[in-house]
């Protein structure tokens, strides 16, 4: 059985390919948490809410965007990455 921690360190032993990030407008209650782990992944509007919906970047962001959606309080971020097999 593994708990979420071996998961994530799992996912450390893959190469990811890209990750894809996408928002949820209607759950966004402007707490800027994301943005401040990952500004350039999650830009705020002028009224403070996240200003994406869905976004694609690099799989070396991957860390930089599962960081934003976990600070979210708000569940607003999905995070999807693709992983291509072991690194070494
Ligand atoms: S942390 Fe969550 S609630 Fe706050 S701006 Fe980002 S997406 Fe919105």
């Amino acid at each position: 059985m593994h708990d979420k921690d071996e998961m994530v360190e799992d996912l450390h032993d893959h190469s990811v390919a890209a990750v894809r990030i996408k928002t949820h407008p209607g759950l966004c209650a402007g707490w800027g948490n994301c943005h401040r782990f990952a500004p350039d992944l999650y830009p705020l509007d002028a009224d403070g809410h996240v200003a994406i919906h869905l976004m694609e970047a690099p799989g070396e962001r991957a860390d930089d965007a599962r960081l934003g959606a976990l600070a979210c309080p708000a569940g607003a971020i999905t995070v999807i990455t693709s992983i291509v097999g072991h690194t070494g």
